[in-house]
């Protein structure tokens, strides 16, 4: 089975979000399920500037949409990579979308249509050596890719990957013209979106069939509140559409070799988490106690729930429990933390800014990690929480919902609970959540239990792999593999 990824960004190449982590990972947790994925992603310069002469020209294009391209192959960091090399699109300072000032480049749509063309050329059999059984396209900067394969008549499955609905890839009617796409192709089952052009929503339209990033989410996006105006598209393609949670790197990602902690520990050793509790009391300025500590770490965001963990700080400190926040984002949010410092001196720490080693301690040493989200189409720090024995107390959404197991008697007396989960999404939920939690905290027994079944839990690519390949599988049934 040979499988071609379409991607913006790919981690460790070039990382915005969740989106390039799912491109960087998948290709080598596939190749353990005999699926050859290669990965077409543009060729920023950071990333050409990373071949050191072992790129290969294997296409040479006369125009892509209007100016000169060629495609380079490379193994760059594990993976086999075909680059899109276009000076006049992808050669610029800045981020892979916007320019040095933070402001998207405008002619964005051109950039990632080409992308888009380029993969649909792919598909249609433009590379003597690789002819891709199927095509997986990422989030919008890839939607046009199956719209692409339909309009020029290639029949081969194609997949839509959406990372976080809420970028969709809306431009104005007037960049049509620029995408070279037959004039019927403007339709409501095409690439037209509330009068303009739609990338997303093109992808979502034309696609063999539609994954998000948790089954849950997958749910969610059929409604409104969710949806962010595709909902009816996506209710309409609900029969292709599921949910693949995303896995975590276990090789970085691991306590009983993580560099980067205080102290390693395992299942059987969990003692040994007070010496990373210990260095984060230090650094976050709290008491050095065994009360409960839980963290967050966290961009500072309404979506993420962090308005109503400020609501409830002064409660989870009445529970008797202390509370460190590693994370930036909306001022108000910041300086609400800031003041309860300086209310519960001791009992509540801040740290202002983005600390990846730091990150790695609180997982480390905390007893319990608070990931509120409004949305999380999969959440990532509760997969570390799991791994590191610090317990994830979430709101029931998204992949929160898929990927924790809440501490109900039924769970509890099967042993199989590893977190606590809230619903309604409110100040309420979460109040009544932490103090369930440090209720239980209160019977080490049960409490180890759950850090243990927590650590249990495979979150691991190779189950997320396994899910794509049988996807795969499904849509192209007589590829060989
Ligand atoms: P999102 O991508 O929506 O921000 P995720 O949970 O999927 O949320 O991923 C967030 C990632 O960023 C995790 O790896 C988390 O550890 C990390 N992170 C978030 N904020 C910080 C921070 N302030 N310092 C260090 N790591 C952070």
């Amino acid at each position: 089975m040979k499988v071609l990824s379409v991607a913006s960004e790919v981690y460790p190449l070039v990382k915005t979000g969740g989106l390039a982590d799912v491109a960087g990972a998948l290709p080598p947790a596939l190749a353990r399920q005999g699926v050859e994925m290669r990965t077409l992603m543009p060729g920023y310069p950071s990333v050409m500037g990373r071949l050191g002469g072992t790129g290969e020209v294997v296409f040479e294009y006369s125009h892509l949409l209007g100016v000169p391209a060629r495609i380079i192959s490379a193994r760059v960091e594990g993976l086999d990579l075909y680059l899109i090399e276009s000076p006049a699109l992808f050669n610029r300072a800045g981020g892979p979308y916007v320019d040095g000032a933070g402001i998207d480049h405008v002619d964005n749509w051109h950039r990632f249509a080409a992308l888009s063309r380029a993969g649909a050329d792919i598909a249609a059999g433009i590379l003597p050596d690789f002819h891709p059984d199927i095509v997986h396209a990422h989030d919008w900067q890839a939607g046009l890719t199956p719209a692409y394969m339909r309009y020029s008549g290639i029949q081969r499955p194609s997949i839509v990957t959406i990372h976080n609905i809420a970028f969709q890839g809306h431009f104005g009617a007037q960049v049509f013209g620029g995408l070279e796409l037959p004039t019927y192709a403007f339709a409501l089952d095409g690439v037209e979106y509330y009068g303009g052009v739609g990338f997303l929503k093109a992808g979502l339209a034309n696609a063999s069939a539609i994954t998000t990033v948790s089954p849950t989410y997958a749910e969610e996006i059929r409604s409104a509140a969710y949806g962010m105006g595709l909902e009816g598209l996506i209710s309409t393609r609900a029969p292709v559409l599921s949910g693949i949670v995303n896995g975590i790197d276990t090789g970085v990602w691991n306590p009983e070799t993580d560099p980067i902690l205080a102290e390693t520990f395992g299942p059987r050793k969990l003692k040994s988490r007070v010496v990373n509790r210990r260095a984060i009391e230090a650094r976050f300025g709290l008491h050095q106690d065994e009360d409960p500590l839980f963290v967050v770490i966290s961009r500072l965001t309404w979506q993420k729930g962090i308005d109503l963990l400020a609501e409830v700080t002064d409660d989870i400190v009445a529970s008797g429990a202390k509370l460190a926040v590693l994370g930036a984002g909306d001022a108000a949010l910041e300086g609400a933390f800031l003041g309860a410092v300086q209310r519960h001196g001791g009992r509540v720490g801040v740290v202002i800014g983005y600390d990846e080693p730091l990150a790695h301690t609180m997982q480390g040493g905390a007893d319990g990690i608070l990931i509120p989200s409004r949305f999380e189409p999969c959440g990532l720090t509760q997969l570390y929480g799991l791994r590191y024995g610090a317990v994830p107390v979430v709101a029931r959404t998204g992949g929160l919902a898929d990927t924790i197991i809440d501490a109900n008697s039924a769970a509890l007396n099967a042993g199989v609970a590893t977190g606590f989960q809230f619903l309604p999404v409110d100040a309420d939920g979460l109040r009544g959540a932490v103090r369930r939690a440090v209720s239980v905290f209160r019977n080490p027994a049960v409490w180890t239990g759950i850090q243990r079944a927590g650590m249990r839990s495979d979150v691991s690519w190779d189950r997320s792999a396994a899910l794509y390949a049988e996807l795969y599988a499904s849509l192209a049934p007589n590829a060989p593999g």
